[in-house]
Formats: C-alpha cells, structure tokens, sequence
C-alpha cells in the first residue's frame, strides 16, 4: 500500500512536469526546484511497456521485463543491488539475462555480483575496460559482453534496449539508453533535469566540448522524455536543452572573464547568468563548475 501511494505521488508529480513548458517552468520556478531527489529508501515506478525505473540513495536505473527474461542495469552499489533485485523479484520470477553498465564510475556500476551469480551477462561499451583494469575495485565486476563504435542492441523476448555510444563527454564509456517500448532515453550523469552538475561541482571526469557536442547529438534522439542516472524518474527533451544552454552560457562567461584578467579566486562571483538562476543548486555549485570551465581554458583539457 505504501509502494501504491508513492507511485501515485510520483505519478501525480510527472503528469506537472511533463506538461511544464519552458516558460512555464521559469514562472513557476519554485515548483520546480521541488522536484524531490530520493535520498531515502527505495522507490519503483512502471513506466509501461515492463519497462520500470528504480532509485535509491539518490542515483536511479531502469530494468524492463520480457516474457523471456528481465534486462537490468546499473546496480549502483552492493547494498543497493539487493534492493533492486527485491524490487524486480516484486515483479516477475523470470531471470534477469542482462545487467547494462552506464558508464565506469564506481557510484553506478558497483554490485555487479548478485546478478552475475543468478546468471546474467554483463554488457558494457569496450572503451569501459580499461579503467576496470587500470583501478580494479572489488566490488565492480568486470563485463562478459563488450562491444565497439556507436551502436549496439541487447534484444529479449521480443524488445530491445539500444545503447548509443557518442565518445568522450563523461568519461569516454558512457551510453546513453534508448527503450523503443516507451520511446524514452536513461541518460546517465550527462544531465540532472532541473539543476546545476551536482555532487562537487567540479564535474569530474567531464569533458566540456565533447559534452555540449554529445547533448546536441542526443537532443537530436528520437525519444519522448528521459529518465536521469539522478533527478525524477521523468523529465521533457527540454530538460536537456536546458543543460546544455547552461554550458553554453558559463563557458562564454569564464572566457570572458579569462580575457578581462579576472583573478581564478573571482571568477565564480563575477558571473551571473540570470537565465540560469532557478536551477536547483546554481547559487551553490555555478562557481565551482566554472572552475572547472577556467581550468578548460587554461589548459586545453
Ligand atoms: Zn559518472
């Protein structure tokens, strides 16, 4: 009963922010920022199709069952992992064949170790490996199927779960999931709907051209909403949009600030971009991430 009523809730909260508009969502700044990061315990929400999205402690997944089996994927974290396979075992008694990793990092990818014991293979793009190899943590098991280039299908009972590979943007092994079944995209770390790059804000392991390139890219996707690695379990393509115009923005701001010889310590407080102030956590984390920005400038890199 507990689980119904907060699928409602989440349900109720999806229909506001798949109807908000741009404009909208600017107006009505202070809905948005609401928007509830589940820190807390574990939620499970059917997004059609057999196609359902789990969070826990802040990072989300998305598993879809098939009459043959389940496709899962990033199982975030050894603890988390155990929920999430409860979670799926709510749903359906038929083995999970697939665990997808996301990407490499360590907050998404570890945990592995249920799944594979009950059978599943492990997919990953093959640029991935290397840091398997470079820092191997216990806890991170390695991949069974690899692939290369932009594009490769895992096919069950009849549905698939694309992955598109666009290179470096967060690391260079990410990709980003597309479900035909309900024309939906789970986008990994590259965006947090509604907000400025959280943990840090020093957005580690970005890659500031080739993640504006790779937004373009995926805003060209044929998909009705995403699905984020953090945030809602729903978002609109503007979401993304959003992100990217965000980037854009504080690039231009730092270089203009480079140019004029503005100190490194007075950077962050020199900009101000007004567009961008509703984003949840912007006050807190826009100068850091244009640290980050300056750093590009300044080296390359
Ligand atoms: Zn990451």
């Amino acid at each position: 009963m507990v689980q119904l009523m907060k699928i409602t809730a989440s349900a109720l909260l999806l229909t506001f922010l798949l109807s908000a508009s741009p404009t909208d969502a600017q107006e009505q700044g202070q809905a948005t920022l609401r928007v509830p990061l589940n820190f807390g315990s574990a939620t499970t929400v059917h997004l059609g199709s057999g196609v359902y999205t789990f969070t826990r402690q802040g990072a989300r997944n998305i598993f879809i069952v098939t009459d043959d089996g389940v496709i899962a994927t990033d199982p975030i974290s050894p603890e988390t992992a155990e929920v999430y396979m409860a979670e799926i075992r709510k749903v359906t008694d038929k083995p999970v064949k697939y665990l997808v990793y996301s990407h490499q990092h360590w907050d998404h990818v570890r945990g592995g170790q249920i799944f594979k014991d009950a059978g599943a293979s492990v997919v990953s793009h093959q640029a991935c490996i290397q840091y398997f190899h470079r820092d191997p943590n216990p806890e991170v098991v390695n991949p069974d199927i690899t692939f290369e280039g932009p594009r490769y299908d895992v096919t069950l009972g009849g549905k698939t779960l694309e992955l598109h590979h666009f290179g470096r943007n967060h690391g260079d092994c990410l990709v980003v999931m597309r479900i035909p079944e309900i024309n939906a995209i789970f986008l990994v770390d590259l965006v947090t709907p509604y907000g400025v790059s959280g943990g840090s804000g020093l957005i580690n392991d970005f890659y500031p051209t080739d993640w504006i390139r790779s937004l373009k890219q995926i805003e060209a996707m044929d998909f009705d909403y995403m699905i984020g690695g953090h945030g809602p379990p729903k978002a609109p393509p503007w979401a993304i949009t959003e992100r990217r115009e965000y980037l854009e923005a504080l690039m231009a701001a730092v270089k203009a600030e480079l140019d004029k010889g503005t100190p490194a310590a007075e950077t962050g407080a020199a900009i101000n971009l007004p567009k961008f102030q509703h984003l949840r956590n912007y006050k807190r984390l826009m100068p850091l991430n244009a640290e980050r920005f300056r750093t590009f400038y300044i080296l390359g890199w």
